[in-house]
C-alpha cells in the first residue's frame, strides 16, 4: 500500500537519475535537472456567485528551458500539490525532448473542484490565475495549455485576459484554444491520436492485429474518450471504460461515441445501457490486448501490476505506472509505451498551434494529423530501437533519448 502514496516528484527524479547513470553524463546534468528552474505559488481571490470571496491556491513550475521556452498544461483539481506540479513539469521537459520539440517543460495547477463551481466562477478563477502568473509566462517564455479538468473555453478566457493586460492580441500565449480564436484543427483529439499512433506501431512490432483486439480505457476524459473512438475506428473492441464515478463494461464491445453522449448527459459512464459496473482495479486488470490508462498518476502499482493482462499499455495519462509496477510489467513481458512518448501528441499539436499563431497562417486538419503521425512514428521508432539494442525498458530508452538531448543543449549553452 505504501507505494500508492509515492511522491511523483521523487519518482521522476529517480527516472532522470537512472537515465543520467545509464548515459554516463557529467554529474552536473543531474544536478541541474533534479529541480525546476522556477516555481511560483499564488493565492487567487475569486468572487463566488453567493457574493463571498474565496481564495484558491495556484501553482506554476518551470523545469528547464535549455531547448526552448517552457511548455505545459494547467490542471484544475482538488488534490493538486506543488510536488505533483513539479513532477508534471519535469515530465513535460522530457516529453518535449523525446519528440524533438523546441521546448522545455512546465506545468501549472489550481487547487479547486471545477465540478462544484459555476461557469462564472470558473471564468473568474481562470482570469485571476492568468493575472497571477502573467509575469513569468509569454509566447517566448512559457506557454500553458489544457490538462486535467481544463478545456478550450478556459484557455480562451486566459488568452483574453493576457491579451487585455498586454493591450494587444497575444494568441501565442496559450494553446488548446477554441478554433475561432487561434486554436489548431486536431488539437482536441491530439493526445489520443498520438497515443493511438504509438499503439499501432507497437502492435506492428509485436505482431498483434488491432482489428478485433480488446481494448480497456481507464479514464474517460478528453484523452480517454477520443482514444476509445480512434481505437474503435481501427476495428478494436472497447470492452471497458471507466471514470471517477464507475465503469461501463461490455465484453461484446461498447460504442464510444454513444458512451460519450451518455456521459455528457449523466456526468459518468456508469450505467451506460447494456453495460455493467466494475471497480478501478478490475478495469485495470481485465483480460484484454490493449490497456490505455488515461486518468491520473499512480494507478498501476505494485499491488495490481502482476494481475495486468494487457500485452501493450499506452500511457495516455501522465505517470500512471509506478516504478515497482514497471518492473513487474517488464518481467511479465508487457510492452509499456511510456507517458512521455505515448501522450506527447497533445503537446506536439500544441506546438503546431503555437507555430500557426506566430505565423498567422493556419493548417488543415489533414496537415496537422499527418505531421503528428510522422513525428509520433519517428519518436516511437527511435525509442523502440533503443529499447531493443540496449535491452532496456521502453521508459528507460525514452528517458535516455530525452535526457541526452537536454544535456546536449545545456552543454552547448555553456551551463555545464
Ligand atoms: N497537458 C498536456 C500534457 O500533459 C498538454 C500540454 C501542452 O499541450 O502544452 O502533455
Amino acid at each position: 500500500m505504501a507505494e500508492k502514496t509515492l511522491n511523483p516528484f521523487e519518482i521522476v527524479q529517480k527516472q532522470v537519475f537512472d537515465a543520467c547513470q545509464a548515459l554516463g553524463t557529467d554529474p552536473a546534468v543531474y544536478e541541474i535537472l533534479k529541480e525546476p528552474q522556477r516555481t511560483l505559488e499564488v493565492s487567487i481571490p475569486v468572487r463566488m456567485d453567493d457574493g463571498s470571496i474565496k481564495s484558491f491556491l495556484g501553482y506554476r513550475a518551470q523545469h528547464n528551458d535549455a531547448l526552448g521556452p517552457t511548455k505545459g498544461g494547467i490542471r484544475f483539481h482538488p488534490n493538486v500539490y506543488m510536488d505533483e506540479v513539479k513532477a508534471l513539469a519535469m515530465w513535460m521537459t522530457f516529453k518535449c525532448a523525446v519528440l524533438g520539440l523546441p521546448y522545455g517543460g512546465a506545468k501549472g495547477a489550481v487547487k479547486c473542484d471545477p465540478k462544484s463551481m459555476s461557469q462564472g466562477e470558473i471564468e473568474r478563477l481562470s482570469r485571476g490565475y492568468m493575472r497571477a502568473i502573467s509575469q513569468i509566462v509569454g509566447p517566448e517564455k512559457d506557454i500553458p495549455a489544457p490538462d486535467v479538468y481544463t478545456n478550450p473555453q478556459i484557455m480562451a478566457w486566459m488568452a483574453d485576459e493576457f491579451s487585455k493586460m498586454r493591450e494587444k492580441n497575444v494568441f501565442g500565449i496559450i494553446t488548446g484554444k477554441p478554433l475561432i480564436m487561434g486554436g489548431s484543427a486536431g488539437r482536441n483529439s491530439a493526445t489520443a491520436r498520438g497515443c493511438v499512433f504509438t499503439i499501432v506501431q507497437a502492435a506492428k512490432r509485436l505482431g498483434i492485429d488491432l482489428n478485433g483486439a480488446r481494448v480497456v480505457v481507464q479514464g474517460f476524459g478528453n484523452a480517454g474518450s477520443f482514444a476509445a473512438e480512434l481505437m474503435a475506428q481501427l476495428g478494436s473492441k472497447i470492452i471497458a471504460v471507466n471514470d471517477s464515478k464507475g465503469a461501463a463494461v461490455n465484453p461484446k464491445g461498447l460504442d464510444p461515441k454513444a458512451v460519450k453522449e451518455f456521459k455528457a448527459k449523466t456526468g459518468t459512464v456508469k450505467g451506460f445501457p447494456g453495460s455493467c459496473d466494475a471497480s478501478n482495479d478490475e478495469v485495470l486488470t481485465m483480460d484484454c490486448e490493449i490497456l490505455i490508462p488515461a486518468a491520473l498518476e499512480n494507478q498501476i502499482t505494485s499491488q495490481n501490476a502482476a494481475q495486468v493482462k494487457a500485452k501493450i499499455i499506452g500511457e495516455a495519462a501522465n505517470g500512471p505506472t509506478t516504478p515497482e509496477a514497471d518492473e513487474i510489467l517488464a518481467k511479465n513481458g508487457v510492452l509499456v509505451i511510456p507517458d512521455i512518448l505515448a501522450n506527447a501528441g497533445g503537446v506536439t499539436v500544441s506546438y503546431f498551434e503555437w507555430v500557426q499563431n506566430l505565423q498567422n497562417f493556419y493548417w488543415t486538419e489533414e496537415e496537422v494529423n499527418s505531421r503528428l503521425e510522422r513525428m509520433m512514428v519517428a519518436a516511437f521508432d527511435a525509442v523502440y530501437d533503443m529499447h531493443v539494442e540496449k535491452k532496456v525498458k521502453m521508459r528507460d530508452a525514452a528517458y535516455m533519448r530525452a535526457v541526452a538531448r537536454v544535456a546536449e543543449a545545456m552543454k552547448v549553452r555553456g551551463w555545464l
